[in-house]
């Protein structure tokens, strides 16, 4: 990163109410705060000079005090079974990230990365292997969302943030991104369209809970007891099954939202009837859904997905006892862009796998 970045702010990363109390410290009149949010944030711009409705002096004003974060295309993926596609995104201090886009009936669904790496150390997923390097701005995240949207010239409805990194671990700069998402004058998505994943980090749910946002919660379960949670997700040692189960039942309650949960079924680690009966005894009387998501492949991990059978007797057992469980459809498995597959890559060509 060029050194006068580093000194600067990140404009992107700025809520509606931060760039306008900024701005009006140099008497400027709402408008202009008004114009410039609706250039970086609606229209995705990259330079100051693109801000032709804004003077000069202005505009080199704004370029001395911030930046503007991008996510520049690196490399790009399309799965030929299903047109998925998959972007190695470079940030503006040369570090890269992924982000998937997916087609469905409803319109375009971008899964976002939150962070330069994970530090959660989950045994069976690919972005927690190079270990964490940082966080991701609120507007590095926006970002992959308008570089997504301008490439693929669509618009993108829906945002799963389910990338490389734990969102609740970045609290603070993805509740600013969902403020500027969500804006109108941004990009303008619901907050019923955008969802957030999260291995559990149960003090950051009680947070997220008490802002009573209308997005949906869904958690990285996995695992139907303590003994395989441990074992397979390290943050369960600090926020125990127990424990994140009540925090999930307080979230129903307090937010009107219904809770999800994804479940990897990984061939005899957490996939018998046995495991099957004790999780449905464990969410019984919750309103609740799971996920079931046939492991992945990350080649250094060497787990074994589940038998299609395995996963349909783990399905009805779950039904029988009276959750509510689908099995999830898995997209863009030809590119690596499937759940557990982004990872985050040291430099360019650390992995080479993606080549199709
Ligand atoms: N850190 C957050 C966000 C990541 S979302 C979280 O843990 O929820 C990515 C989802 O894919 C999580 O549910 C994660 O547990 C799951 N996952 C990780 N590795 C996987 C794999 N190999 N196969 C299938 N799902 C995987």
């Amino acid at each position: 990163m060029p050194f006068l970045k580093k000194m600067k702010t990140d404009i992107k990363a700025l809520t509606y109410e931060q760039l306008s109390n900024i701005l009006s410290e140099y008497s400027l009149p709402a408008f202009r705060s008004k114009q410039i949010y609706k250039w970086l944030h609606e229209s995705g711009c990259t330079s100051f000079d693109e801000m032709t409705n804004i003077a000069k002096d202005l505009r080199h004003m704004l370029f001395e005090k911030f930046y503007i974060s991008s996510c520049g295309i690196e490399d790009k993926y399309i799965s030929n079974i299903d047109g998925t596609v998959k972007y190695l995104f470079r940030l503006t201090d040369g570090e890269f990230i992924e982000s998937v886009v997916m087609k469905y009936k409803y319109g375009y669904t971008i899964c976002v990365s939150s962070q330069v790496g994970c530090k959660m150390g989950c045994t069976f997923c690919a972005s927690t292997l190079a270990g964490f390097n940082r966080n991701l701005t609120a507007g590095e995240i926006e970002s992959q969302i308008h570089s997504a949207q301008k490439d693929l010239g669509i618009r993108i409805s829906h945002v799963v943030m389910m990338g490389i990194g734990e969102p609740l671990d970045n609290f603070e700069n993805v509740m600013a991104f969902l403020d500027n998402v969500n804006n109108e004058n941004g990009l303008n998505i619901g907050m019923r369209n955008i969802t957030i994943s999260t291995c559990g980090i149960v003090d950051k749910i009680y947070e997220l809970m008490d802002k009573k946002l209308q997005l949906t919660l869904t958690i990285s379960l996995h695992a139907p007891n303590n003994e395989i949670r441990s074992r397979t997700m390290p943050v369960n040692k600090k926020y125990p099954m127990e424990t994140l189960l009540e925090a999930c039942r307080r979230y129903g309650e307090i937010t009107g939202r219904r809770v999800s949960f994804e479940y990897t079924l990984i061939k005899g680690i957490n996939d018998s009837e046995s495991d099957a009966l004790e999780l449905a005894d464990k969410l019984k009387g919750s309103l609740c859904h799971i996920n079931l998501i046939p492991v992945n492949d990350v080649r250094e991990r060497g787990n074994v997905r589940s038998s299609k059978d395995t996963v349909l007797k783990f399905c009805n057992v779950l039904k029988r006892n009276g959750i509510n469980a689908t099995i999830r459809r898995t997209l863009g498995a030809d590119i690596n862009a499937s759940c557990g597959q982004l990872r985050h890559l040291k430099k360019r060509g650390d992995v080479n796998e993606n080549s199709c």
